[in-house]
């Protein structure tokens, strides 16, 4: 007897990871392209000698440090294996079967496969003609079965943020018992200051939940970790659902000893960032359309023709990630790397 799959996995869409091909420069999923630091991998080391026992089920020791680190009450926080799997645990604990979830297209390609996965119904609000989330549009979309709305901010794959002011606005509409999640991942890369810190309004309404990772900054996105800062009932609820001992030692031990060495991850950053507004530059005066940026990669709405910059830029060596029918994003490399893209797009000819 065939084994019976659930009839609607069929429309469960693929996350399409970055590509890494021999020989070619990877700027296709926005990792920093640094190794760890070198006390982060004697960290992940020792952690490993230690790999025959299982790990810490509860984070304690990163859940406390994160606490101290913020300013919150650790009952506040849940630890998990990459943000990407608390998104799907935030649908676990919030919904039943039928109920929606609200974000902005194109955003994050795990929410549409969450929210399905998760019996849960997705409402997609499409991006202003500047490729900003339309906040407005996403709070006409609440309906009385919303129970989540995910707010990229900065958005991937855009980079676009919105303001203090545009997002004020859009939380005083939302009711009460819908949760915002402000996915944060891009958090370290903001240099615009009308962008709020995310944990500074979730201090001051208890329906946000704040998304941030160990993936791109801090670069362990190999090593998976990422927290939720919210309602101390849903950190509960978010451990509660979670895969037991889902974070690695090695992982709980990289994001410690990353947070040892903060000032040195984010003086990087800020060369992330410096790369960006190059890029940006260039490709305006190669006449490319570029929205603003604040994150650590621009984004290239090409549309139709995506997947031939695409293809023309792995001929030069380098690979982006092409949306088909959307656009390109491009991840801020070494000076070397972005050099090499900025070559590879002067001679697009498509
Ligand atoms: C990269 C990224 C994450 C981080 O995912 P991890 O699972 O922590 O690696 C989360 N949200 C967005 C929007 C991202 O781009």
């Amino acid at each position: 007897m065939p084994v019976r799959l659930r009839d609607d996995l069929a429309a469960l869409p693929t996350y399409v990871a970055g590509r890494t091909v021999p020989g070619a420069v990877k700027l296709a999923s926005n990792e920093m392209p640094l190794p760890p630091l070198p006390a982060v991998r004697a960290a992940i080391e020792r952690a490993a000698e230690a790999g025959n026992r299982y790990p810490d089920i509860a984070v304690t020791t990163l859940t406390a440090r994160l606490a101290e680190h913020h300013g919150v009450d650790p009952a506040r926080i849940a630890v998990g294996c990459g943000s990407v799997a608390l998104c799907g645990q935030l649908v676990q604990a919030m919904c039943a079967p039928g109920d929606e979830v609200v974000f902005a297209w194109r955003s994050f390609e795990a929410y549409p496969i969450v929210a399905l996965a998760g019996h849960a119904q997705a409402v997609t609000v499409p991006l202003t003609a500047g490729h900003v989330h339309d906040l407005d549009a996403m709070a006409d979309a609440i309906t009385p079965r919303t129970k989540i709305v995910f707010v990229c901010n900065p958005n991937n794959p855009t980079g676009t943020a919105v303001d203090e002011t545009a997002l004020r606005a859009f939380l005083a509409r939302v009711p009460s018992d819908v949760l915002v999640v402000l996915d944060e991942a891009y958090r370290e890369f903001v240099s615009d200051p009308a962008v709020p810190d995310g944990l500074a309004l979730a201090a001051e309404h208890d329906n946000i939940c704040v998304l941030r990772t160990f993936s791109k900054a801090h670069r362990l996105a190999g090593l998976r970790v990422g927290y939720a800062i919210g309602p101390a009932e849903l950190a509960a609820a978010l451990r509660g659902v979670a895969v037991p001992f889902a974070v690695s030692a090695p992982a709980q031990a990289a994001a410690l000893a990353a947070l040892d060495h903060l000032d040195e991850l984010l003086a990087d950053c800020a060369g992330a960032v410096s790369e960006v507004a190059r890029m940006t530059e260039v490709l305006r005066s190669q006449g490319y359309e570029v929205p603003p940026s604040q994150a650590n990669f621009v984004w290239l709405p090409l549309r139709d023709r995506a997947l031939a910059f695409a293809e023309h830029a792995l001929e030069n060596k380098v690979v982006v990630r092409a949306f088909d029918g959307f656009g390109v994003r491009v991840t801020a490399g070494t000076s070397e790397e972005v050099d090499l893209f900025l070559a590879a797009a002067g001679s697009f000819g498509g």
